[in-house]
């Protein structure tokens, strides 16, 4: 159920089935996941990388986040079935959470569009629990900042950190955490702060 791309597994599935066979349940089971969303410029970071690239093989899933990755699968002759956007994807999660009663913590952008994130999420999710959030310009390795997100004890995380940080800080702090949904989502931040 996966097609590999320069060496990357990515997840051969649709945005509602990977929601609702995968993600879900894993959030209902409080079962920790590493989840990326994989476009062209991960997979080139990786082919150059190859600490990035354990980092992203390390993830629970891939999914495919662009057309570039769709067409690569479809030159290998193993088409993948749809596009998954990362931004779709956190929306999907935002209004499963606040059904659920799910908690979100926000991690990353810069402060000023972190603040309307939460601003945006709350107008949009009214009743969504925000665990908490912080703005993105730290270092990969503070400790502080892993403690801080573990003491909020979310359900979600959402990290904004741009490619290759996100990933990094997913890989460096997740072991300490004893649940969790953690997503890098990119540019998401910016598009919901408008
Ligand atoms: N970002 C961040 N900390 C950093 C670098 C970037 O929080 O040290 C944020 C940035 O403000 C933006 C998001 O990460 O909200 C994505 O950044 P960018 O578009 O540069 O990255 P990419 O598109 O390569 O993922």
């Amino acid at each position: 159920d996966s097609v590999t791309i320069m060496d990357i597994p990515f997840l051969n599935t649709t945005k509602d089935d990977f929601l609702h066979q995968y993600l879900f349940p894993r959030l209902a089971d409080q079962k920790k996941s590493f989840v990326v969303t994989a476009n062209p410029e991960i997979v080139m970071r990786a082919k150059e990388d190859t600490t990035y690239k354990e980092i992203i093989q390390s993830a629970n899933y891939v999914i495919p986040d662009g057309s570039g990755i769709l067409m690569a699968a479809k030159y290998k002759n193993e088409p993948l079935q749809e596009r998954i956007p990362g931004y779709d994807l956190m929306l999907d999660l935002l209004k499963h959470a606040e059904e659920k009663g799910y908690s979100c913590y926000f991690l990353g952008a810069k402060e000023s569009v972190n603040e309307k994130v939460v601003k945006e999420v709350n107008r949009q999710y009214p009743g969504l629990k925000i665990a908490g959030h912080h703005h993105g310009f730290f270092a990969i390795d503070d400790p502080e900042m892993a403690a801080t997100v573990k003491t909020a004890n979310p359900d979600l995380i959402f990290v904004a950190l741009g490619v290759p940080r996100q990933e990094m800080w997913i890989a460096k702090h997740k072991d300490q955490f004893a649940k969790g949904l953690f997503i890098g989502i990119g540019g998401s931040f910016d598009i919901i702060a408008g």
